[in-house]
């Protein structure tokens, strides 16, 4: 039996009604988690299916918002600018990671055109970030961490986040990991550190654990890191 079934959506922007595979509840099997909150599955990924796609027009957006309704302002921009370029693709049915990829990066460019928050841009940007991991495509990967990295900041820095203090400390929490998956180990501890302490840091008990093993672990490559130069340097100088 198929871990897929079809899910009926209308296109807020053309009227357009289809069917779009989801992934049964009942058939996600977690493998393993990463402290970015990457997951692998046992058969089909849920999280490749996060975008839905009208075939018809192109409008492409996680599902909730697909859901939503659309001002006619944003109507006018998404047939503007993307149901006109638009050649007829669809990723209704089952999607690898090539497909994902795809989906999420047409997302992306609506995203853009809707002018949303850096919130939803780092969310689309992580999960690219994984996605390209997922296919050992290291340096690909690496432009999307750094791209969610930087649209996290802007959220932080920008965006009334206080009023959801737990997506906040998620958002705090990952800008340290993020920040250490680049090699930044002093913004990581830093920021790993904002977790702890952030006064809604009792809320999330896994994620105040993911914070302290990682901050020992950036503490960690940290001291590697000087080390390896310090033996650099001397075999430098003995070399001349
Ligand atoms: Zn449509």
């Amino acid at each position: 039996m198929s871990d897929l079934f079809d899910r009926e959506y209308v296109c807020p922007i053309c009227g357009h009604v289809f069917s779009s595979k989801q992934v049964k509840t009942s058939a996600i099997r977690t493998k393993a988690r990463e402290k970015d909150f990457h997951a692998t599955f046992y058969g089909e990924n849920p999280t490749y299916y996060g975008v839905i796609c009208c075939e018809a027009c192109g409008f492409t957006q996680f599902e909730n918002d697909f859901k939503k309704a659309v001002s006619e302002k944003w109507k006018v921009a998404i047939r503007e600018r993307i149901s006109s370029h638009w050649r007829t693709q669809n990723f209704l049915g089952q999607r690898d990671t090539a497909a994902a990829i795809k989906v999420h990066l047409i997302a992306l460019l609506n995203y853009k055109v809707l002018e949303t928050s850096y919130t939803t841009l780092g969310k689309l940007y992580l999960r690219l970030a994984w996605f390209y991991r997922e296919l050992e495509n290291e340096s690909e990967s690496k432009k999307y961490v750094k791209l969610a990295l930087d649209a996290y900041v802007m959220s932080y820095e920008t965006e009334r986040l206080s009023d959801e203090p737990e997506r906040e400390l998620e958002i705090i929490y990952l800008i340290g990991e993020l920040n250490r998956q680049l090699g930044n180990y002093k913004e990581a501890v830093r920021w790993y550190g904002n977790t702890i302490h952030h006064e809604y840091a009792f809320k999330n008990r896994l994620l105040i654990t993911y914070a302290r093993d990682q901050w020992a672990l950036a503490a960690e490559q940290y001291a590697q890191e000087k080390n390896d130069k310090v033996l650099q340097e001397e075999n430098e100088r003995k070399d001349t």
